[in-house]
């Protein structure tokens, strides 16, 4: 794995070139998404892993080191956001990374086949889902076709920030985020067993469309997250605080 300890961009235990003892396990998984995506927020970007030397390496196996439960919404792609490329990211995308069976199967396979030992639920400011569910709680009314099937997974998220008193749509959004996590532990043993043996971690993140940063709003184990953001908060929404995740 180049990009880690060749061009001596990142402090610390990253600092190796031993792909295994790198990526191996969650905290260090997840110390490579926030650098990359700092390196995008900050506009100088690496692009690692998208030459056509590494397409070749990685054709007879994948090895990603997060699965990626993110929403469709076309302004978050994972790739870009946080800064990688082919092989690193096992990605599962729904329109407000709602979690089906097939979504669960997915992150199943990655984390017990592949053997990934990251999780993140990628959520977002302006969440169109969020916003749709949200408008058909408000009015009574269903949406057509199978966008229901979107609505209908959200509601339980409305409900939830209803009951805390979260109305702005961002709040909302956190919620969704945290539940979207729940679900994913909760309807997934073989997910949880994963997390209970310290093989995997299940993280939620916001990303600002805007700004480009992801925040942590969710971790299990519980206090993950902030091991990679000793300068920041899981529970803060300050825009300046997503900065340093
Ligand atoms: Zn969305």
């Amino acid at each position: 794995m180049s990009h880690t300890g060749s061009s001596g961009g990142q402090p610390g235990p990253q600092r190796t070139t031993d792909r295994a003892a790198t990526l191996s396990e969650p905290t260090r998984a997840y110390a490579e998404l926030v650098a990359g995506n700092r390196r995008f927020v900050d506009g100088a970007p690496r692009h690692p892993n998208q030459d056509a030397g590494h397409r070749a390496a990685v054709a007879d196996g994948q090895h990603p080191f997060a699965v990626i439960v993110g929403c469709s919404d076309s302004r978050l792609a994972a790739e870009i956001i946080f800064d990688r490329g082919l092989g690193d990211l096992f990605v599962v995308r729904t329109a407000g990374h709602t979690a089906g069976p097939e979504v669960l199967g997915s992150v199943e396979y990655a984390v017990t086949v592949l053997g990934t030992p990251l999780v993140v639920v990628l959520g977002h400011d302006s969440c169109g889902a969020v916003q749709a569910a949200r408008e058909s709680a408000a009015t009574g009314t269903a949406p057509s076709g199978h966008l229901r099937a979107v609505v209908d997974a959200v509601l339980p998220s409305l409900r939830r920030a209803e009951a805390e008193g979260v109305d702005d749509i961002d709040g909302i959004v956190d919620i969704h985020i945290a539940q979207t996590v729940e679900t994913l532990l909760g309807q997934s043993p073989v997910l949880a067993d994963e997390v209970a043996l310290g093989r995997c971690a299940v993280v939620g993140v916001s990303y600002r469309l805007s700004a480009g940063a992801v925040r942590p709003v969710a971790a299990v184990p519980a206090g993950f997250a902030m091991l990679e953001n000793p300068a920041g908060s899981p529970e803060s929404t300050d825009p300046a605080a997503a900065t340093t995740v």
